[in-house]
């Protein structure tokens, strides 16, 4: 028996969260006195994963799988559960495994628990930590059933290293004929930009900004921190920003290491969105804008002053220590 989970690649890199979950499932293992195996599909640097206790790969390599598809890469995860005996499956809490997850536990009988933000308070009875409410409050959630799925929050257990050596092993998977019912044609996707889910860094606009023409400073400031841009929901209802950018509890959740908002008032159902990201740091002309008390660093000033200023101090620092 052994603790599976599912690291998630894109072209062939292993994403942020795949460390993360590896971390978790490590965690789990070593709790439950087992070993934790890895299911990576089409990634090329899988050995990476033995620096944090996992001590075997499936790798599956397939064209077929080269873009992601719900059905097809839960076959492929329980296929390796099964493979394994597994009774554990850890998987993360990205917007494609959280699509991917409900066919999964389906398919294994298990009961799932989305959103664990820690290790099990217990193994017997089964117990873990989750976020409800929109990030407001937590559940103490036992999973009763003999095959567990858990999904693990983004930034939450974190990557801890944790040196083994990984063996590796090829694994080929039958998919069923109705795997592929649905398929994406055609993907158009951001390049060469930070993306909100993955990103470390989020400089955040509200409607402080008055207009879609100032928002070049957003984007300077972003891209000398390496970082992603976002924005409250009314700035893209208004068509100031894309949809893609708008982050709270109807949409994006964001759960960096650093969040900038900029001219946001602190709704709450923006906080829902922010709540898991880790240093928070407020501008606002309003000193009693409801964003300062959920913020780590507040500055209570213009925007149009504050971040040019920013953006200069920034520059000067890359400069003399480059
Ligand atoms: P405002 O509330 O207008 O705030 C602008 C802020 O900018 C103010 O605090 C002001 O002091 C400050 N400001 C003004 N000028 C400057 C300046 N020059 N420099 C610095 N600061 C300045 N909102 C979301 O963001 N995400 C969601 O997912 C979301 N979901 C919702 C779901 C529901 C069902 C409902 C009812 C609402 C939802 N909202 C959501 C909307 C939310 O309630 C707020 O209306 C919204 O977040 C406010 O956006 P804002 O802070 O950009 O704008």
């Amino acid at each position: 028996m052994s603790v599976v989970v599912y690291t998630e690649s894109e072209n062939g890199k292993l994403k942020k969260n795949a460390f993360e979950v590896a971390s978790y499932a490590a965690e789990v293992a070593k709790q439950l006195g087992t070993s934790a195996t890895a299911v990576s599909i089409n990634c090329k640097e899988n050995e990476l994963l033995g620096d944090y206790g996992i001590t075997k790969v499936l790798n599956v390599t397939s064209d077929t799988l080269s873009t992601f598809n719900a059905k097809a890469y839960a076959e492929v995860v329980a296929s390796a559960v099964k493979n394994e005996s597994a009774t554990i499956t850890i998987v993360s809490s990205s917007a494609d495994t959280k699509f991917m997850a409900p066919l999964l536990a389906a398919s294994l009988d298990a009961g799932y628990v989305p959103n664990v933000v820690d290790a099990p308070e217990s193994t017997s009875p089964f117990i873990v930590k989750r976020t409800v409410f929109s990030n407001k409050g937590f559940a103490h959630t036992a999973i009763n059933s003999e095959n567990k799925l858990v999904g693990v929050s983004n930034n939450a257990f974190g990557a801890i290293e944790n040196k083994v050596t990984a063996t590796i092993e090829d694994f080929t998977v039958a998919l069923s004929d109705n795997a592929f019912n649905t398929k994406s044609t055609e993907i158009d996707k951001v390049v060469g930009k930070a993306t909100i889910a993955d990103a470390d860094i989020v400089v955040s606009a509200g409607r402080g900004l008055k207009g879609p023409e100032n928002w070049g400073m957003v984007e300077e400031l972003a891209d000398i921190l390496g970082a992603a841009t976002a924005c409250s929901k009314p700035v893209s209802d208004l068509g100031w920003r894309p949809h893609g950018e708008h982050v709270g509890q109807t949409g994006k959740p964001v759960a960096s290491n650093l969040y900038i908002a900029i001219g946001i008032s602190g709704a709450i159902q923006h906080l829902a969105g922010v709540s898991s990201s880790k240093t928070k740091v407020v501008i606002n002309t309003d000193p009693e804008a409801p964003f300062f008390k959920a913020a780590d660093y507040g500055i209570v000033g213009d925007a149009f002053e504050v971040v040019p200023q920013l953006i200069e101090k920034l520059k000067d620092f890359k400069a003399q220590n480059s």
